[in-house]
């Protein structure tokens, strides 16, 4: 017995002298391979997430090209006011962009206010607008404006405040233009479509800082017969321009 229990001992000695501590020494290698590979996992995402809001600003054009942007733009471009937020009172139903009535042309600068008539006695605005619209199939003519106003003071914004509208000939190009709808032939105003013009108006000249020669009947620029009634009775349009408060004159402040 003495003899198979030597000859175990012998057979399993060595293993066990030599066997234990290699394995132990190897899974404290690993043990410890394993938490330096954790700690460098762990302190790399602890830096990517800190050096992340730093990566994503320098590539955030809103936070670095501001300074070269800021000093470039005022240079050029001094005098030019941008459009306005359209107000709540204000129905946006742009017109789709084709050559006919939007021809998606850059208004880059307004320096008037141009106002007509639609000449279609007892139209709405929607219905204006909707014959500007349809221009875009019908190719019967150019035509278009900024602004439509309805004879309930229903005003539609047709064309962006920023965009070239067809009304005025050559002023299109920079000015905005109101066309007011009428009841009949003598191209008279309704009160709500009058007093919703003179809003329109007010709101304009206080952002775009025009003066009284700035707001114009369409007869005005190029001499046509509109509006109407305010052709045809001057005194009433004179007393239409003194309903407003112009922006102070720019000679008085130089
Ligand atoms: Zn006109």
């Amino acid at each position: 017995m003495p003899s198979t229990l030597r000859s175990r001992r012998s057979l399993r000695r060595p293993p066990r002298r030599g066997g234990p501590s290699a394995i132990h020494i190897i899974i404290l290698l690993l043990k410890i391979n394993i938490a330096v590979l954790t700690l460098v996992l762990i302190s790399q995402l602890v830096l990517s997430f800190f050096a992340e809001p730093e990566a994503t600003a320098d590539h955030d054009p809103s936070t670095h090209t501001p300074s070269p942007t800021v000093t470039a733009t005022p240079a050029p471009t001094p005098d030019v006011i941008g459009p306005p937020a359209t107000p709540e009172w204000v129905q946006e139903n742009l017109l789709d962009i084709n050559e006919y009535s939007r021809p998606g042309i850059a208004l880059e600068q307004v320096n008037g206010v141009v106002v007509h008539y639609t000449g279609n006695p007892g139209t709405t605005a929607e219905q204006n607008r909707s014959y500007f619209n349809n221009l875009a199939q019908t190719h019967e003519t150019y035509a278009s404006s900024n602004f439509v106003i309805g004879m309930d003071g229903t005003i539609i914004l047709c064309v962006p405040m920023d965009e070239v509208a067809y009304c005025t000939g050559e002023r299109n190009y920079d000015t905005l233009s109101i066309e007011v709808c009428h009841p009949d032939d003598t191209g008279e105003f309704t009160q709500e479509a009058y007093d919703a013009l003179v809003r329109l108006v007010q709101f304009l000249i206080d952002h775009y800082q025009l003066q009284r020669e700035d707001i114009l009947r369409h007869y005005d620029v190029m001499g046509k017969e509109c509006p109407r009634w305010f052709v045809e009775h001057p005194e009433d349009w004179q007393a239409f321009l003194d309903e407003f408060t112009y922006a102070p004159d720019p000679e008085d402040a130089a």
